[in-house]
């Protein structure tokens, strides 16, 4: 890496005690100062190397819900190992549904390195700096250590082990603590995030689990874990220095794991440990809202469901369903939401989670569903910037460019605090940088 250098342009920090700047300097992969041009160049040696850019500079995008692994398997199964432009290989992953490859075989490690070698460039061009790969069994953990051992791991990975819990908490338990690590090993590409569990179902084809049945059923839906098996992992995470997230869609679902989150919070502090909901899109209630806000645990939402599924889930449980994901709600309760797209269950493309959380229209319906909880340009950006780095554990060096922060950046061809939502749905980004090092150019437009 250079000794340091000067981005000079447009840039949108995220940073509140100064929004706006002209320059950054940036060594040792991070954001040194960022403000005038004259102050930057002020802290850089002389003759450093300088770019100016044009569009508008914003911190690399975060995905706080990213199944890249799988993502890159479906692109290699459908393409092969050719070299796709950005939106023809957005155009393939669109193009068939998921069918995981694994059923037939468990794919090999160099299947999977291979994935990531064609998933990552298209997360790039679309933005993406760092995700959240938010269920990681033994393959894939085994996977992303290749990739980062051989130096082809490009994207910053916060991956979440998956315990298997079929056998009880005792026995996950067991497995998660054989070797001691804890959530935060690892470094700025691949870290350890919190253990993931599966509480409830999903909203299509009712498995949610909700406070009353389904429409038509006597089923309120699937409860994945007994009451007291989830305590008991929740209460050992605490202590230990595990954080928790925690895939739980429906309210009845939510009831019970903020009910549990707040007596493990009676003995251990759970604050700072970024316990998140993941989900929770379906009938969360205020009182959720509220217990989420004083327990310090984040949502990690994702606007792409929304927008897949709000019509089908209005079908199924009648008109008050627009208010699925309710963000705003959740933010003006005093919750830290980070965006995501469930990829490859969902279209991976952050563009559609910054246009959707604005607009709120759904695939299908001819109006937007609860427009009241449409978010600002302001917050659909922090969706994918700060909130998804709390969600990815990295509020303190993610999200913003700050002094101290990593020079993760993207540059936009728009600005996407005043461009109207449609517009930033259409955008491609002009330059991608990973820990100052860039990552994707279309080199049309820059100049270095
Ligand atoms: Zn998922």
């Amino acid at each position: 890496m250079s000794s340091g250098s000067l981005l000079i342009g447009d840039i949108v920090t995220l940073d509140p005690a100064r929004p706006r700047a002209q320059a950054l300097a940036i060594a040792g992969g991070r954001v040194l100062l960022a403000g005038t041009e004259a102050e930057a160049r002020e802290v850089m040696p002389a003759g450093a190397p300088v770019q100016h850019v044009p569009g508008t500079v914003i911190p690399g995008l975060i995905d706080s819900h990213l199944h890249l692994q799988w993502a890159g398997l479906k692109l290699l199964r459908i393409a092969g190992e050719t070299t796709l432009a950005p939106a023809q290989a957005l155009a393939v992953l669109d193009s068939e549904p998921f069918s995981p490859p694994w059923l037939d075989a468990e794919p090999t490690r160099e299947q999977r390195l291979a994935g990531l070698r064609m998933i990552q460039p298209l997360m790039h061009a679309l933005g993406v700096t760092a995700i959240v790969d938010p269920a990681v069994v033994p393959a894939e953990m085994d996977a992303y250590t290749a990739s980062r051992r051989r130096g082809e791991l490009t994207m910053s990975v916060t991956a979440m082990p998956h315990p298997d819990m079929d056998a009880g908490a005792g026995s996950a338990i067991a497995a998660l603590d054989a070797v001691g690590v804890r959530t935060g090993l690892g470094d700025d590409r691949l870290r350890l995030g919190g253990v993931k569990v599966y509480f409830d179902g999903v909203g299509k084809g009712g498995t949610a689990l909700r406070r009353e049945p389904w429409p038509g059923t006597d089923s309120r839906g699937w409860q994945r874990l007994p009451d007291g098996e989830f305590h008991k992992i929740a209460a050992w995470c605490a202590r230990v220095g595990w954080s928790l997230g925690v895939h739980v869609v429906g309210g009845g679902g939510l009831d019970i794991v903020l009910d549990s989150f707040g007596r493990v919070d009676a003995e251990t502090s759970i604050r700072d440990l970024g316990f998140t909901l993941i989900h929770a899109y379906l009938e969360p209630s205020p009182e959720n809202m509220a217990t989420a806000a004083r327990l310090g645990v984040l949502v990690a939402a994702q606007p792409s469901i929304h927008y897949c599924n709000g019509t089908g889930l209005v079908q199924a449980l009648g008109p008050g369903a627009v208010a699925s994901n309710p963000m705003r709600d959740w933010l003006d309760a005093g919750v830290t939401v980070g965006g995501g797209s469930d990829g490859q269950y969902f279209p991976i493309d952050p563009r559609l989670g910054l246009w959707q959380s604005r607009v709120r229209i759904v695939e299908g319906a001819a109006e937007p569903h609860a427009p009241e909880q449409a978010l600002s340009a302001e917050q659909a950006l922090a969706l994918y910037t700060t909130g998804a780095a709390a969600v990815a554990l990295a509020a303190d060096r993610r999200g913003r460019l700050a002094p101290g922060f990593l020079a993760d950046w993207t540059v936009l061809p728009l600005d996407p605090l005043t461009a109207a939502p449609e517009a930033v749905r259409e955008m491609w980004p002009l330059q991608t940088a990973v820990g100052g090092r860039i990552v994707h150019s279309t080199q049309e437009g820059l100049n270095p």
